[in-house]
């Protein structure tokens, strides 16, 4: 009989378990994680370099001082991101890990949860493989499983169907943090990378807007703005993938500080060299150029518009492989935020992107996959 099992060797279950730990009375702790090694997704997140908190999420202090007790040093740029200072993910991983093993913490691979019981007795768990199944029992479990995006890291959706078997329930899931297919044939601006401004209508009001690089592909717009839409691209209710965003429209605006981009552009046609089709040379790249020439059909003011908001019709967005986080989850009005325990089933807890939350590109994921995990460990420990 464990003190606590935790579901999940990621970034929240790893943190959780040191907070355990640390708030006192030597608690026996397992970790089950499916992969063969734990944290597979954090060595991958921020390209490689972990973008791990930032300095507009309310509790980053918390996640650095937290960082800081485990002898990580972290550094900030010049947008309020938040790294370890090597810009190395390996080291917050390395540092994770560490700190379980020196608290005897033990960690447990290849150990794929496929089952949860409860009763009297505490929490059953049951791992493994279908040849060779195995049970552990605990008094206190946290399901720290993540959500569906990235299944390559291990993250397929098991917390959910973990949390469901358990008496919670877990609103839609979507793909987020990820690219935008378009009706639109890209396939000429493919590879163009642009600084803009990305704005999403829906029903024709803005419901978003975020100025960042934005990059064409065959399929559609990627980038970290567009990432940051996605979060507003929802199916509405009722509505499958097929038609179902025919009511959004992204507008691209290839100049997000603004100006009299009109007369700009009345100025040039008075050029000898740059009336007529040449007339967007050096303003946008050539084939967006050529393909807003036409659009416009040659008139300076219809071509200032689509500088200002060239419309693109949204499709779909790119699948659980591409995205980087899951929208819906367990809603938090299910648990106790401060404990993170379940309102529903004592003794159960949940932590990270299992839950209903999510943010914008930038730490904020990381960051509440960290607080979270704190404050699990902390409730499980009283
Ligand atoms: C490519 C990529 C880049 C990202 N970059 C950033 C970034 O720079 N900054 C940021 O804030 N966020 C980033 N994110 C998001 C961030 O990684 C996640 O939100 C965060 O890791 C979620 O933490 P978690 O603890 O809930 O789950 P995870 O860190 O995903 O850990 C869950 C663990 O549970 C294990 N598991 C799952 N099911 C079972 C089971 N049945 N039995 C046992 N173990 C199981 C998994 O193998 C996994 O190791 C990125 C995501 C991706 C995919």
């Amino acid at each position: 009989m464990y003190d606590a099992c935790i579901i999940g060797g990621g970034a929240s279950g790893l943190t959780a378990a040191i907070a355990l730990k640390k708030s006192g009375g030597d608690p026996s702790v397992i970790i089950l994680e499916k992969k063969h090694e734990p944290a597979r997704k954090l060595l991958a997140t921020g390209n490689g370099k972990c973008n791990l908190s930032n300095e507009n999420c309310p509790g980053y202090r918390e996640t650095l001082s937290f960082f800081q007790t485990l002898g990580l040093l972290t550094r900030e740029d010049e947008a309020g991101r938040f790294y370890p200072y090597t810009e190395d993910a390996s080291d917050v991983v390395e540092a994770l890990l560490r700190r379980n093993k020196s608290e005897g913490v033990e960690v447990r691979c290849d150990a794929h949860v496929s089952a949860v019981t409860h009763d009297a007795g505490g929490f059953h768990v049951t791992y493994g493989t279908k040849s060779s199944l195995h049970t552990i029992d605990c008094r206190k479990l946290l399901i720290a499983g993540g959500g569906k995006a990235g299944p390559a890291f291990g993250t397929t959706g098991d917390s959910y169907k973990l949390a469901e078997s358990l008496g919670h329930s877990v609103t839609r899931l979507a793909p987020a943090l990820t690219a935008v297919e378009t009706y639109d044939d890209m396939k000429a601006f493919a590879g163009i990378r642009a600084k803009a401004r990305v704005i999403l209508k829906y029903k024709g009001e803005e419901v978003f807007e975020e100025a960042g690089e934005v990059q064409f592909t065959k399929y559609g717009i990627s980038g970290i703005c567009v990432f940051d839409l996605s979060r507003f691209l929802i199916l509405p209710e009722g509505k499958n993938l097929k038609g179902g965003f025919d009511d959004y429209e992204i507008l691209v605006d290839f100049f997000p500080k603004g100006g009299d981009i009109e007369n700009f552009l009345r100025q040039r046609a008075h050029m000898k060299d740059l009336a007529g089709e040449n007339i967007l040379d050096s303003l946008v790249r050539q084939p967006i150029g050529r393909a807003i020439y036409e659009k416009s059909g040659g008139d300076v003011k219809a071509m200032a518009e689509l500088l200002r908001g060239w419309p693109l019709r949204p499709k779909g967005l790119k699948g659980w492989d591409f995205a980087q986080i899951t929208r819906g989850g367990v809603p938090l009005a299910q648990v106790d935020e401060e404990t993170m325990e379940s309102k529903i089933v004592k003794g159960l807890y949940f932590a990270g992107e299992v839950l209903d939350y999510d943010g914008p590109c930038g730490g904020f994921n990381l960051q509440n996959a960290w607080e979270t995990g704190i404050r699990a460990g902390r409730g499980m420990s009283r």
